[in-house]
């Protein structure tokens, strides 16, 4: 096979990293840590008597009212995808090809691994202090181009909340500019209690994102929406894929919305085991862990590698991020059910004491 036959902007992009790994205790992808057997249950019964010859509706209406409903959303702006990930690369692909992408560094790493496929330029601030909003050269690199704008906030996979008037500000200077899209990725907004509803109802040029895959722990469904404008739902549309969300999908984001009890009691499970496991990590030498709005934490260790691994022995998987830029030492643990955070606290204390008696 000759080498020209894949775009060079395809052959010169790495793989989107990550190993999979089969030991006990999984804190490495952010994922809910409970599965709740009604939801799946309920999903079940529904799939049983759904006809999987055939096709799904063009659009999950009953789904997508179920959004607007919880978010007193239109519900022409609610777009649902197989994921808020393919949203990311609509809305680049809407609003980025023969344009720009303009997002922060570091933070999820799709927004920038799309804007490479697809050709765009690609503009990337790096984080202020306390991996803080760069407000000033984000609205600089506004000037003199058009395109999509990708901030997640919560902040991921640093944890943090942006700063909301300054967030506010740029999507204005932004929205003014009448040539930037700004997409605000809300995918650990719920375990934060925070959400951009005003900001998106004050400017037709925001996109909220959301997803299935972390709070509503149906990470394996595969669902996410954008809340967005009806006009530019309406081109979001155009460019999904037809029938994207399948017959199974459906079911599951239907019985998470109907079990809002199921969610709330695993957020304030989350949330108590955050500030628990936060300040385990705090009281051990050598560690620094930064604050965190979300359901994971970002935490420093001299020797990430070698952490990482000892962790791996003991029966414990979480996630290196030491790759990225302002993150040496850096791995990040989902926080997980109460005996799997005491397995990670465990394990982190035998690396950590291997680690000093090596000196
Ligand atoms: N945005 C952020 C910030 C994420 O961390 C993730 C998941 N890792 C996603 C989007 C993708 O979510 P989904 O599973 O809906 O594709």
């Amino acid at each position: 096979m000759g080498e020209m036959v894949i775009r060079e902007e395809v052959r010169r992009l790495p793989a989107y990293r990550f190993t999979p790994h089969a030991q006990p205790v999984k804190l490495d992808q952010n994922e809910a840590p409970d599965d709740a057997p009604e939801l799946a249950r309920a999903v079940a019964e529904r799939v049983a008597s759904a006809a999987l010859n055939r096709y799904p509706p063009l659009h999950p209406v009953d789904l997508e009212r179920a959004l607007a409903e919880r978010h007193g959303w239109p519900a022409e702006g609610v777009v649902t995808a197989n994921g808020s990930n393919v949203l990311i690369q609509a809305l680049a692909i809407a609003a980025g090809i023969g344009r720009s992408v303009l997002t922060v560094a570091p933070t999820f790493a799709v927004y920038a691994a799309q804007a490479r496929v697809l050709g765009a330029e690609l503009v990337e601030v790096p984080l202020g202090p306390g991996f803080s909003l760069p407000e000033a050269p984000l609205t600089r690199a506004l000037e003199a181009r058009s395109g999509v704008a990708f901030l997640a906030d919560p902040a991921a996979p640093t944890g943090n909340a942006l700063d909301p008037a300054g967030l506010a500000r740029l999507a204005r200077a932004a929205h003014a500019s009448g040539r930037w899209l700004t997409v605000i990725d809300e995918a650990y907004a719920e375990f934060a209690g925070l959400d951009h509803d005003d900001l998106a109802r004050e400017l037709d040029s925001v996109v909220r994102l959301r997803t299935f895959s972390k709070a509503a722990g149906l990470a394996g469904a595969r669902l996410g929406y954008a809340l967005a404008s009806p006009d530019v739902a309406v081109h979001l549309r155009k460019v999904l894929l037809p029938f994207c969300v399948g017959s199974v999908q459906v079911p599951a984001g239907l019985a998470g919305l109907a079990r809002p009890a199921l969610a709330a009691a695993r957020l304030a499970t989350v949330r108590a085991e955050r500030a628990r496991l936060a300040a385990a990590l705090e009281r051990l030498p050598g560690v620094a862990v930064f604050p965190s709005v979300t359901n994971f934490l970002l935490f420093r260790v001299d020797d990430p590698e070698r952490v990482h691994s000892g962790l791996l022995e003991r029966g414990v998987v979480v996630r290196r991020q030491d790759h990225l830029p302002g993150l040496g030492g850096c791995l990040r643990v989902t926080v997980g059910l109460p005996g799997e955070n005491d397995a990670f606290l465990a394990a982190l204390e035998g690396v950590l004491a291997v680690e000093a008696a090596r000196g």
